[in-house]
């Protein structure tokens, strides 16, 4: 059922007891979006839990907040918690964490692709990020930001807009983003820490590199992440994508990864056709120009079909 952001104010002040939750391989939205919420829900009263199937990539931890999320099977709740799935378009969508919900779920989101499976839910697919949906709601609420809060949000907003480079970025974006630096937040010491890397990481970036294919005239750019080339990455190969879309005359990139056998993990980025179709033909989904999905196929056979896919779309 959807409600409105008066109706969430309520809803969250009426449970004791509160589940935060988010989408498996957690983004700098999922994370800014998750931590920030908990920190207004603390500052309630809340007992407040951030649960999520996943490690937090290096890149994040430096974000006040993010020592406070744990694994989902030390979580013990009952049906008298509220669970919170933010950036999520389906339940599923966070793993384990699933496992853990008992009472009524509120799900705050804004993929397009979202499956409209919670009790409660608020999804604006207008909004580049899910913290920008909170900064709104914050505001609408006339609750008090603080530094900590904005830093958490604008990491959020400005992950999930490529630090306001994408196409979803609009002015309700900016502005979002120029009252979260009003509230205390540092874009410059955010960059600074996401945009650090050691030595190690440097030299993976170089072997990513040789690594990508073009297809159709460079249309179509791909990284493929094998069990060779996951040995110099490790398994967090989020950030690689961008490297795919910045080869000149790219429309679509992608990345494809290696996760067992008959199991790859696509991830999709474009400048003009609609990925979230794509994605949604193998059973994913996403936005229009960022968009992901599991395929039950060995890495090659993914990649044929996917590639296929997205010459069909162009
Ligand atoms: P990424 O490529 O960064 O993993 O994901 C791009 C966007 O698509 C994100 O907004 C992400 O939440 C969404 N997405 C990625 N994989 C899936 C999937 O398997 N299912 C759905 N519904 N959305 C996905
Ligand atoms: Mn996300
Ligand atoms: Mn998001």
């Amino acid at each position: 059922m959807e409600i409105s952001s008066e109706e969430i104010k309520s809803l969250l002040e009426h449970y004791d007891n509160i589940m935060l939750t988010a989408h498996v391989n957690p983004d700098g939205d999922a994370i800014g979006s998750l931590v920030a919420l908990r920190e207004w829900l603390a500052l309630l009263g809340k007992k407040v839990i951030i649960a999520i199937d996943d490690t937090i990539e290096d890149k994040f931890l430096f974000l006040q907040g993010v020592d406070q999320i744990v694994r989902p099977e030390t979580v013990v709740t009952d049906d008298s918690w509220l669970t919170v799935i933010l950036d999520a378009t389906a339940a599923e969508r966070t793993g384990s964490a699933v496992q853990c919900i008992k009472g009524k779920v509120l799900n705050i989101d804004h993929h397009i692709s979202n499956e409209h499976f919670a009790d409660y839910e608020y999804i604006r697919a207008d909004f580049a990020a899910t913290g920008e949906i909170l900064t709104d709601l914050f505001q609408r609420w006339d609750i008090l930001i603080t530094s900590s809060m904005a830093n958490a949000l604008y990491l959020a907003i400005a992950t999930d807009c490529g630090f306001f480079k994408f196409s979803n970025t609009t002015g309700h974006t900016l502005r979002m983003a120029a009252d979260l630096l009003d509230a205390g937040a540092k874009p410059n010491h955010i960059s600074e820490q996401l945009e650090e890397r050691s030595l190690v990481k440097l030299r993976a970036i170089s072997e990513v590199l040789k690594h990508i294919e073009l297809f159709a005239n460079n249309r179509i750019s791909g990284i493929t992440f094998d069990t060779e080339l996951l040995k110099f990455t490790g398994e967090h190969t989020g950030g690689y994508i961008d490297y795919a879309r910045s080869v000149k005359g790219s429309e679509v990139a992608f990345t494809i990864k290696y996760i067992k056998d008959k199991e790859s993990r696509v991830s999709l980025r474009s400048k003009s056709v609609d990925v979230n179709s794509i994605a949604a033909v193998f059973g994913g989904g996403g936005h229009i120009r960022a968009a992901g999905c599991t395929i039950n196929m060995n890495l090659l056979d993914a990649k044929k079909h996917l590639v296929k896919e997205i010459l069909k779309a162009l």
